[in-house]
């Protein structure tokens, strides 16, 4: 199993508030915040509202972005026989 986390919340040394960081991304989704340290948060903790510490533009890029996801992975059928 893997346990590695991808993408999820930091928490950016001068931040007051925690930043949301796709898979290899140095910066935040608001495009403010700088940060290649651990992440704070598990993964899959992106509820539906931002909590008191997390951005709130993170959070709604973040949540966007899981949708787009969804829809993508939805409408991506496989085919057989396909090359
Ligand atoms: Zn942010």
């Amino acid at each position: 199993m893997d346990d590695t986390i991808h993408e999820g919340w930091k928490f950016p040394d001068l931040s007051r508030k925690a930043h949301y960081y796709k898979e290899g991304g140095a910066i935040s989704l608001c495009g403010k915040w700088l940060y290649t340290g651990p992440f704070c948060k598990s993964q899959g903790t992106l509820g539906e509202s931002p909590g008191p510490d997390d951005c709130r533009v993170c959070h709604r890029k973040a949540v966007s972005a899981k949708i787009a996801a969804a829809v993508h992975a939805a409408a991506v059928m496989p085919r057989e026989g396909e090359k």
